[in-house]
């Protein structure tokens, strides 16, 4: 069986109400949910757009990871952490490959390299003073180049854990950037204790944040 992009949509429109919208579900009355669920509308579901406009940064000439790998808080010869700007988590870094390729065209030894990066980089992240717990996200939908979101959770936060917690990010206030600094240098160290390669985070410099 398959579903063609407006068989999908015609099958979502059979289940509008009387104001072409969908009722909240479930998820609304989560208690990690960030509103409160009365009152809550949701948006009315668009068409499908096929075929889909085009990524950032498809053509390596326009890819800003492509233009940017110098800047960073880790890398060896093929991968590289960088820091993402401060947000409501403690610490946010993404994980890129040197190749301009997306995340399902890794090759076999440079997809088990990251692998090993991740564990290690969650782990690192769990370690974290007052962190509990390390999320690790690939979306892609934004820029083509190969990109995993590693984030920690503060601890005690309940209401951030899970799928909706990214949901919390720009609702809550950014940590202090030299929270965030401060453990991007530790886990620069680590993957070097555990990898190799370099830290490019000096003790007392400002890293460049990575934009969303
Ligand atoms: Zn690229």
């Amino acid at each position: 069986m398959e579903l063609t992009p407006t068989q999908y949509y015609e099958r979502v429109l059979a289940h509008v109400g009387p104001d072409g919208r969908l009722g909240p579900q479930e998820t609304a009355a989560w208690t990690t949910f960030p509103y409160e669920p009365e009152n809550l509308r949701v948006r009315v579901f668009d068409p499908p757009v096929v075929p889909e406009p085009e990524r950032r940064g498809v053509a390596a000439a326009d890819c800003s990871t492509c233009s940017s790998w110098d800047r960073g808080i880790w890398r060896n010869e093929r991968f590289r952490v960088s820091l993402m700007d401060p947000s409501g988590v403690p610490v946010e870094v993404l994980l890129t490959i040197r190749e301009h390729v997306d995340f399902t065209e890794l090759g076999d030894g440079d997809a088990a390299e990251q692998g090993q990066l991740l564990v290690h980089l969650a782990r690192l992240v769990e370690h974290l003073p007052y962190v509990a717990r390390a999320h690790v996200d690939r979306w892609g939908d934004g820029s083509y180049h190969s990109h995993v979101f590693v984030s920690g959770r503060p601890e005690g936060q309940l209401q951030l854990r899970g799928t909706l917690g990214v949901l919390w990010w720009d609702i809550l206030p950014a940590v202090p950037a030299e929270l965030a600094a401060g453990y991007a240098r530790t886990l620069a160290r680590g993957l070097c204790e555990r990898f190799g390669g370099e830290v490019l985070i000096e003790d007392d410099g400002d890293p460049d944040g990575a934009h969303r």
